[in-house]
């Protein structure tokens, strides 16, 4: 069906009138601030909430892989996190430690997480499927003082590099009957230490998406920018249920999957188990989900699982879908809309933006393929760096490099072991994304591709998101990266991998239409020259696809840091 620019939203479509656009002002007045001065996230997430009316409302629904389901109350959470509180207090953890997270998605994560918080020790959840390697990696850059894991993950993943780790002094076995013993006989209630908003809160490692993962310090004043972007940005509403489906090992999983709907008093879903599209639209349903944060991999996934699945279960409280992590294609959102009878929100933010910057929000019309706009209080402008310095691009629809003033609430405060690093990010009071983008006449940003990915080809800047969305369109089409290949004559060549949906063939026939269907859409300057089939793409765990692996498989080239890939494609 032919498709409109634009997904216009009258007030019928919004069940709720949409939440006013706050800035970092009007959360700091929602939030309580520590009693008698400073702020701790631990506090705003859970003890404030016990204290007060929402003591017995559900903070955290867990549905375990099994079956299991469960209910915390803000009273409940606000007891646990205090007991793993007195736990690491205990011995010795508080401000200037670090403390890691290695458990799945189990409530004792959510209850760890919180007492390092209380303790003033910095934490850092750890993704579940990391190899040994990976996490002695990471414990050792932000040198761990102690690390809390399930028995199991403890013998699979770290017995065998135990000794590689010389900081940790403490490992503590969540489902032991020793540290059981001494949760339950430890008192409920722990003295918050004073924290301030520069004090490190979370220790989150980037994606390697581009090279080897950094460790971004986060502060505890960042939780301003997780109240107002969760208010405008996902529209959190008192008593909404709220699913993100992120695993706190990555950033989206720990800001939106553990402090927004926690600062905001909400009831949050946690699934234990992994991604299988069935499972996925039975707890949209069963568990009356209103508004539902995930990634466009997600999104693709249940596109390719087809609408026949979508159509058997119902989703009479979904009221609002957002998405981050990747571009969103616009494919993606109309698939929305016409699967789930609601458009997709994208939205942008990194790992060092420590929250949601860019936004399609509840109040805004979309515009498919766009990530939205500056949410209030960040100002984010297209640049191009010259030397040492920025000048800015004013002009709408050109591309440069997506920068963000610097000084944000949740703005990053260092990389691990790499300062120098962490400076070049910075330039004339801008920050620098490293993505490029381009802004139009209405204020909406476009994202164009990743610096290191956009390809260079016949004098064309092409970024891969453009490309790949036109695949996209295609019905046989699931999901496509792609590259730049060396060319001696145009300096690169596009070339593109496409996985395809079931019942569709890779053989020449499609490869042809493929190819004649992109240069009718792109032109032939922009237009993929090869395409390769492949079962799936590589895929980093948070889901986004790995160009660079792509690229250097093409080239045969050294595949890099792989610590981050999903398995083997
Ligand atoms: P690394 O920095 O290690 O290469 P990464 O950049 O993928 O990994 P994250 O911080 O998890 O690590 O991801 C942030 C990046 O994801 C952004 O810089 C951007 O490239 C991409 N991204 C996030 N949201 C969007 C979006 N809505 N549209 C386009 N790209 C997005
Ligand atoms: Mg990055």
């Amino acid at each position: 069906m032919p498709r409109a620019p634009i997904i216009r939203k009258s007030p019928a479509d919004l069940r709720v009138p949409p939440n006013p656009p706050i800035g970092w002002q009007e959360a700091r007045r929602a939030l309580a601030g520590l009693p008698g001065g400073g702020v701790n996230i631990a506090y705003e997430a859970a003890d404030r909430h016990a204290q007060g009316p929402r003591a017995g409302h559900v903070a955290l629904r867990w549905l375990g892989a099994a079956g299991e389901r469960r209910e915390i109350t803000y009273a409940e959470l606000a007891a646990l996190s205090s007991r793993w509180a007195q736990l690491f207090a205990a011995r010795g953890v508080g401000k200037g430690d670090a403390v890691f997270v290695l458990c799945g998605r189990i409530p004792d994560l959510y209850g760890a997480v919180l007492g390092a918080l209380k303790c003033g020790a910095a934490v850092s959840p750890l993704f579940s499927a990391f190899g040994p390697e990976p996490i002695a990696t990471r414990v050792n850059l932000g040198r761990g003082k102690a690390l809390v894991a399930t028995a199991s993950l403890y013998e699979r993943k770290i017995a065998k590099v135990r000794g590689e780790m010389p900081t940790l002094a403490h490992v503590l076995l969540a489902d032991s009957p020793e540290v059981r013993a001494e949760l339950a006989r430890l008192p409920a209630t722990f003295e918050i230490v004073r924290t301030g908003p520069e004090d490190p809160s979370f220790i989150h490692f980037t994606s390697g998406t581009t090279g080897m993962p950094k460790g971004a310090v986060h502060v505890h004043g960042a939780v301003v920018a997780h109240y107002a972007s969760a208010a405008v940005a996902l529209d959190l509403h008192p008593e909404d249920v709220f699913w993100c489906t992120a695993d706190p090992g990555w950033v989206t999983g720990t800001a939106y999957g553990i402090v927004a709907p926690l600062v905001h008093g909400v009831t949050s879903i946690v699934d234990e188990a992994d991604f299988d599209a069935a499972r996925w639209y039975r707890i949209l349903q069963d568990e009356g989900v209103t508004v539902w944060y995930t990634a466009p991999t997600a999104v693709r996934m249940l596109m390719k699982a087809g609408a026949d699945l979508a159509r058997q279960y119902a989703r009479p409280k979904l009221r609002f879908v957002a998405s981050v992590g990747e571009p969103l294609n616009p494919e993606a959102v109309w698939w929305g809309l016409e699967t789930l009878g609601l458009p997709i929100h994208d939205n942008w933010w990194q790992t060092e933006t420590g929250a949601i910057m860019i936004a399609n929000t509840a109040a805004m019309d979309i515009k498919p393929g766009s990530m939205g706009k500056p949410l209030p209080g960040v100002e984010a402008a297209i640049v191009r760096r010259t030397g040492g310095s920025v000048t800015l691009v004013e002009r709408a629809g050109e591309e440069g490099e997506l920068a963000l003033r610097a000084g944000w609430p949740s703005m990053f405060r260092g990389y691990l072991g790499q300062e120098e690093r962490y400076r070049k990010c910075f330039a004339d009071g801008w920050y620098l994304t490293g993505d490029l983008a381009r802004r139009d006449t209405d204020g909406y940003f476009w994202f164009v591709g990743r610096a290191d990915d956009v390809i260079k080809s016949a004098g064309h800047l092409i970024g891969p998101f453009e490309v790949e969305s036109a695949l996209m369109e295609h019905p046989a089409v699931a999901e496509a990266g792609v590259i730049g290949k060396p060319d001696p004559v145009v300096g690169e060549v596009v070339k593109a991998f496409v996985s395809l949906k079931t019942g569709y063939a890779p053989d020449e026939t499609l490869k042809k239409e493929l190819l004649a269907h992109a240069r009718k859409r792109l032109g032939a300057a922009v237009a993929p020259k090869e395409i390769e089939f492949a079962p799936a793409l590589p895929r980093t765990r948070s889901g986004k696809i790995m160009r660079r692996l792509l690229k250097a498989r093409e080239l045969g080239l050294p595949e890099g840091d792989t610590s981050t890939l999903e398995s083997p494609a």
